[in-house]
Protein backbone atom coordinates (compact mmCIF):
# COMPACT_ATOMS: atom_id res chain seq x y z
CA UNK A 1 0.00 0.00 0.00
CA UNK A 2 1.39 3.38 -0.88
CA UNK A 3 1.85 5.52 2.41
CA UNK A 4 2.66 9.05 3.31
CA UNK A 5 6.15 10.25 3.63
CA UNK A 6 6.50 10.99 7.63
CA UNK A 7 8.36 14.45 7.86
CA UNK A 8 7.75 14.75 11.80
CA UNK A 9 10.80 14.48 13.71
CA UNK A 10 9.34 12.93 16.80
CA UNK A 11 9.05 9.80 15.11
CA UNK A 12 11.86 10.02 12.57
CA UNK A 13 14.06 10.59 16.00
CA UNK A 14 13.11 7.18 17.82
CA UNK A 15 15.59 4.56 17.23
CA UNK A 16 13.84 2.16 15.73
CA UNK A 17 13.04 -1.69 17.07
CA UNK A 18 14.92 -4.89 15.37
CA UNK A 19 12.54 -6.22 12.54
CA UNK A 20 11.39 -9.88 12.37
CA UNK A 21 10.02 -11.73 9.55
CA UNK A 22 6.55 -11.04 10.48
CA UNK A 23 7.67 -7.16 9.60
CA UNK A 24 7.28 -8.30 5.82
CA UNK A 25 3.95 -6.20 5.32
CA UNK A 26 6.04 -3.40 5.75
CA UNK A 27 8.25 -4.29 2.77
CA UNK A 28 5.59 -4.35 0.45
CA UNK A 29 4.65 -1.17 1.65
CA UNK A 30 7.65 0.51 1.50
CA UNK A 31 8.24 -1.09 -2.57
CA UNK A 32 4.66 0.19 -3.11
CA UNK A 33 5.73 3.91 -1.71
CA UNK A 34 9.41 3.90 -3.55
CA UNK A 35 7.30 3.12 -6.51
CA UNK A 36 4.80 5.82 -6.62
CA UNK A 37 7.57 8.35 -6.35
CA UNK A 38 10.32 9.65 -8.65
CA UNK A 39 14.02 9.08 -7.97
CA UNK A 40 13.91 7.04 -4.81
CA UNK A 41 17.37 6.00 -3.87
CA UNK A 42 16.31 4.08 -0.63
CA UNK A 43 13.07 3.88 2.10
CA UNK A 44 13.41 3.32 6.00
CA UNK A 45 10.65 2.21 7.57
CA UNK A 46 10.60 4.81 9.92
CA UNK A 47 10.03 7.10 6.77
CA UNK A 48 6.12 5.84 6.42
CA UNK A 49 5.73 5.86 9.77
CA UNK A 50 6.36 2.01 10.59
CA UNK A 51 9.73 2.37 13.68
CA UNK A 52 11.60 -0.89 12.56
CA UNK A 53 14.72 -1.51 11.60
CA UNK A 54 13.52 -2.29 7.98
CA UNK A 55 14.55 -0.55 4.57
CA UNK A 56 14.54 -0.90 0.97
CA UNK A 57 16.82 0.40 -1.55
CA UNK A 58 18.04 0.34 -4.86
CA UNK A 59 20.88 -1.13 -5.99
CA UNK A 60 23.41 -0.46 -8.85
CA UNK A 61 20.93 -2.79 -10.83
CA UNK A 62 18.42 -0.36 -10.58
CA UNK A 63 16.58 -3.55 -8.69
CA UNK A 64 15.37 -2.97 -4.47
CA UNK A 65 17.07 -4.50 -2.21
CA UNK A 66 15.09 -5.34 1.30
CA UNK A 67 17.64 -5.20 4.61
CA UNK A 68 16.45 -5.79 7.88
CA UNK A 69 18.87 -4.53 11.44
CA UNK A 70 21.49 -3.04 8.99
CA UNK A 71 24.51 -2.28 10.99
CA UNK A 72 27.89 -0.71 10.12
CA UNK A 73 30.74 -3.06 11.07
CA UNK A 74 33.78 -1.89 9.32
CA UNK A 75 34.02 2.00 7.06
CA UNK A 76 36.82 3.37 5.46
CA UNK A 77 37.65 6.55 3.48
CA UNK A 78 35.41 9.28 5.05
CA UNK A 79 34.29 11.99 2.57
CA UNK A 80 32.33 14.77 2.99
CA UNK A 81 28.84 14.46 0.63
CA UNK A 82 26.14 16.23 -0.05
CA UNK A 83 22.62 14.16 0.38
CA UNK A 84 18.72 14.67 0.38
CA UNK A 85 15.93 12.79 2.20
CA UNK A 86 12.56 12.95 1.15
CA UNK A 87 12.06 13.58 4.60
CA UNK A 88 13.82 16.76 5.19
CA UNK A 89 13.73 19.71 2.74
CA UNK A 90 16.88 20.96 1.18
CA UNK A 91 20.20 19.43 0.60
CA UNK A 92 22.61 18.73 3.95
CA UNK A 93 26.47 18.07 3.93
CA UNK A 94 27.31 14.74 5.87
CA UNK A 95 30.47 12.92 6.33
CA UNK A 96 30.00 8.80 4.94
CA UNK A 97 32.23 6.20 3.55
CA UNK A 98 33.42 5.44 0.15
CA UNK A 99 33.68 1.61 1.54
CA UNK A 100 31.67 0.45 4.38
CA UNK A 101 31.08 -3.20 5.46
CA UNK A 102 27.22 -4.08 6.62
CA UNK A 103 26.04 -6.69 8.16
CA UNK A 104 22.32 -7.36 7.98
CA UNK A 105 19.24 -9.69 7.53
CA UNK A 106 17.65 -10.74 4.21
CA UNK A 107 14.19 -12.09 3.74
CA UNK A 108 14.73 -15.59 2.31
CA UNK A 109 12.25 -18.25 1.72
CA UNK A 110 10.40 -16.93 4.81
CA UNK A 111 13.20 -16.72 6.99
CA UNK A 112 15.69 -14.08 7.68
CA UNK A 113 19.24 -15.32 6.79
CA UNK A 114 22.05 -13.16 7.86
CA UNK A 115 24.54 -11.53 5.53
CA UNK A 116 27.40 -9.08 5.65
CA UNK A 117 29.24 -7.63 2.64
CA UNK A 118 31.59 -4.86 1.73
CA UNK A 119 29.96 -1.87 -0.54
CA UNK A 120 31.02 0.99 -2.45
CA UNK A 121 30.67 4.56 -3.84
CA UNK A 122 27.01 5.33 -4.07
CA UNK A 123 24.84 1.81 -2.38
CA UNK A 124 27.49 2.50 0.51
CA UNK A 125 26.44 6.07 1.02
CA UNK A 126 23.13 5.26 0.68
CA UNK A 127 23.32 2.16 3.15
CA UNK A 128 24.83 4.65 5.87
CA UNK A 129 21.55 6.92 5.19
CA UNK A 130 19.48 4.10 5.47
CA UNK A 131 21.25 2.74 9.22
CA UNK A 132 20.97 6.17 10.72
CA UNK A 133 16.91 6.53 9.93
CA UNK A 134 17.47 2.83 11.61
CA UNK A 135 19.12 5.08 14.70
CA UNK A 136 16.36 7.53 14.79
CA UNK A 137 19.18 9.89 12.72
CA UNK A 138 18.01 12.47 10.32
CA UNK A 139 20.88 13.83 8.37
ZN1 LIG B 1 16.43 9.76 4.42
Amino acid sequence: MVKEIVKDEEILSQPCQKATIDDMPIVQDLIDTAQSMEDVAALAANQIGETKCIAIYLDDQDEFKTIFNPKLVKALYPAKMVEECFSVDGETKVTRFECATIAYEEPVDGKLVSRKREFHGRESQILQHVIDHCKGKVI
